[in-house]
């Protein structure tokens, strides 16, 4: 019983999906690993999945990898997701896998000193709206009396907004409500969000209550609205994971593990335990500039033109991975992994030969 990762004995190991579930990988290609490789390995999937730039794709295929008793797993991670409001200013969305683009409820105000202050509700259901200010409300501990500077509550805040959307004056600072009912202010400064945690502070002690009879509802933001996503992530953690399904599949196709000091090196640092060495993959520059589609992942070992790498495309994002002269098969073989989760198998001649020409028409760079 050895871990594939780290080469070590346990007594108990699971089954490790080579290509994330996340992404739409199965276990037709699995290895066996450790719990201290799964917590490493997922925390890099959940970067990936999840935060990356490689999230939007993973959460518009249909693939449901979500925890289904947490409720925020499964979410985009972004550190803003907003979108021009058909009856103005910005709404709040949320990106979830295998749902549609859903709004979240929020209540915005605009504090321009020397002018009327202004606020405004927002959500799809008034039931949301209305939980919010109750939300709001408990934290607040109303019933209770504080003394000056004492700590009535913590708050989470964002001062992350797209700039553009900043420099607009129909963007209002805000307070949301986030998946597993939890609330969180965004403003463009410190000064900006306090001013708004005091307007909803007055809003909330007046006992304004949400009418759901005059509730405008769920207005539908139309498709082909842009939507602004400000992604926040850790580039490696993309790059270890396409260097684990290289390495994984390379070794689930020869059944055989690499024991010689190359694959050593790329194991840790698929593991993520060793950062300083030579970076082993590359990357197709370009990484934001293609769309959303329906074409599987694949995954190419030993092309002719570069015996020794394997290429993986993951979403149309190409990267290139060092195996080293060690791992050279004796002729090229390709996998293709379907992005719903309906399945992974072995490429034809046809895939490898149409695949070899797309490789090599991008341009790979170390970061
Ligand atoms: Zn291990």
């Amino acid at each position: 019983m050895r871990c594939f990762w780290c080469d070590e004995d346990f007594e108990r190991l699971t089954d490790d999906h080579i290509v994330p579930q996340s992404l739409g990988g199965t276990l037709e290609f699995r290895v066996q690993a450790c719990t201290a490789c799964q917590t490493k390995l997922s925390k890099a999937e959940r970067e990936v999945a999840r935060k990356s730039i490689l999230a939007i794709h993973a959460l518009a295929s249909p693939v449901r990898a979500r925890h289904p008793n947490r409720p925020t797993s499964g979410h985009l991670q972004p550190v803003f997701l907003l979108v021009k409001h058909p009856l103005g200013g910005y709404g709040e969305s949320l990106l979830s896998a295998g749902e549609r683009m859903r709004s979240l409820a929020y209540f915005e105000a605009r504090v321009v000193p020397g002018e009327p202050i202004q606020a405004r509700v927002r959500g799809a259901t008034a039931e949301d709206a209305q939980l919010l200010l109750d939300l709001y409300r408990k934290v607040l501990q109303l019933d209770k009396q504080f003394g000056p500077g004492e700590l009535v509550c913590e708050l989470t805040a964002s001062l992350e907004v797209d700039p553009e959307i900043a420099s607009d004056p129909e963007f209002w600072p805000r307070m949301i409500l986030l998946p597993g009912n939890r609330i969180m202010f965004r403003a463009r400064t410190p000064d900006e969000l306090v001013s708004c945690a005091k307007v909803l502070e007055f809003v909330a002690r007046s006992g304004y209550q949400i009418d759901a009879s005059k509730w405008e509802g769920d207005v539908r933001i139309t498709g082909g609205t842009p939507h602004k996503i400000g992604l926040h992530f850790d580039p490696q953690c993309v790059r270890r994971i396409a260097a684990k399904i290289a390495y994984g599949l390379f070794c689930s196709i020869t059944k055989r593990a690499m024991v010689h000091y190359d694959a050593e090196r790329l194991r840790s640092y698929i593991l993520g335990t060793e950062t300083g060495s030579d970076e082993p993959v590359s990357i197709t520059p370009d990484a934001t500039k293609w769309t959303t589609s329906s074409d599987p992942h694949f995954v190419i070992l030993s092309p002719a033109h570069d015996r020794s790498a394997a290429f993986v495309s993951l979403y149309g994002l190409m990267f290139r991975v060092e195996l080293g002269q060690m791992s050279v098969l004796s002729r090229p073989a390709a996998v293709i992994c379907e992005i719903d989760g309906s399945g992974m198998r072995i490429g034809s001649e046809g895939e490898i030969a149409s695949f070899t020409t797309r490789i090599k028409e991008a341009t790979f760079s170390r970061p």
